[in-house]
């Protein structure tokens, strides 16, 4: 559904419309069925934006369909054949659900041939019904709203796109967050080795085997760790010592164990901080590459930083 945009930018050139939308399918949904969709839904738009009649413009997103996904188009076209014939929304979304690609097009062209000029109607039906409505909702809705509404040029359409269509929602700023001393309170670890172990490693304590295993989260950190998650795509960056290879398994564990699924892959160790790509890096040293980290090194202990709520406060108000 992210496709059918292309429709309304390349208005004027039906063909370079499909063209993006396929490619841009080919981002993330690579099957012949995601393809039609995409090349179904962007084609269906130029004709609605030229004013075209309802059956060309479903004539015109079967075949884009077809060059694709002949199961597509063909289950496009009974859909729609059943929308004018008056089988009712009990039998055909009920059959296609919608949750492939392939059956939300084909839900889609049934909403759309099925209300010629109520949105709302086409919008109601595609929620109501007990497969992915949501997305049944959106492609119908996008058809028949567009059908009705119109804006006449290139700059006003992409206006209403970004005003009603919330495309201002741009990927989220790329946060990495430390772990020594900024999510796990190192000497507490410490604390809790024994003490031969601790005497033995005496001036190099995180080389001592399982000692991160050991740690305690710092106040406020794992609070904060799940409030920023929600704001910026967030990683873990944080540096285990060479030495020490108990320490690499070490901490994968105690991201697991403090903070789960929100924090699932996304830890990343490396000697090379700089190397990262992001905007932000929460990290009490500028060891390790930190200090030349590309983006806005937030040090975390110092000065303004001393504390999580003070970073939050900063990130959160940051963004706002
Ligand atoms: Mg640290």
């Amino acid at each position: 559904m992210r496709c059918y945009p292309f429709g309304l930018l390349f208005a004027d050139d039906i063909d370079r419309a499909e063209q993006w939308a396929v490619a841009h399918s080919k981002l993330t949904h690579r099957d012949p069925i995601a393809l039609a969709a995409c090349g179904a839904m962007a084609t269906g738009m130029v004709r609605i934006l030229h004013h075209a009649p309802v059956e060309e413009v479903l004539a015109t997103m079967v075949a884009a369909a077809r060059r694709q996904s002949e199961p597509t188009a063909t289950m496009m076209a009974q859909a729609i054949h059943e929308a004018r014939t008056g089988i009712g929304p009990q039998t055909t979304p009920e059959r296609l659900r919608g949750w492939a690609a392939h059956e939300a097009i084909a839900a889609a062209g049934y909403l759309f041939a099925r209300h010629p000029d109520d949105p709302a109607a086409a919008i109601l039906e595609g929620a109501n019904t007990p497969g992915d409505s949501d997305s049944l909702a959106t492609l119908a809705g996008a058809l028949r709203r567009w059908h009705v509404d119109t804006p006449a040029s290139t700059g006003g359409r992409i206006e209403f796109v970004n005003r009603r269509l919330h495309m201002t929602q741009w990927p989220k700023k790329i946060l990495y967050v430390d772990m020594d001393n900024v999510l796990v309170d190192f000497p507490s670890g410490i604390a809790r080795l024994d003490p031969p172990v601790r005497a033995a490693y005496d001036g190099h304590l995180d080389d001592a085997p399982g000692i991160f295993a050991l740690m305690d989260p710092v106040p406020g950190a794992v609070e904060a760790y799940h409030r920023l998650a929600a704001r910026f795509d967030t990683y873990i960056l944080s540096t285990a010592p060479w030495k020490n290879p108990s320490a690499w398994a070490d901490k994968v564990v105690w991201v697991q164990t403090h903070l789960g699924e929100v924090a699932h892959k996304r830890l990343i160790l490396t000697h090379h901080k700089e190397l990262a790509r992001g905007d932000y890096l929460i990290d009490d040293r500028k060891k390790n590459g930190a200090g030349e980290f590309p983006g806005e090194h937030v040090h975390f202990g110092s000065g303004r930083f001393s504390e999580w709520a003070a970073v939050v406060a900063y990130l959160v108000g940051t963004e706002e």
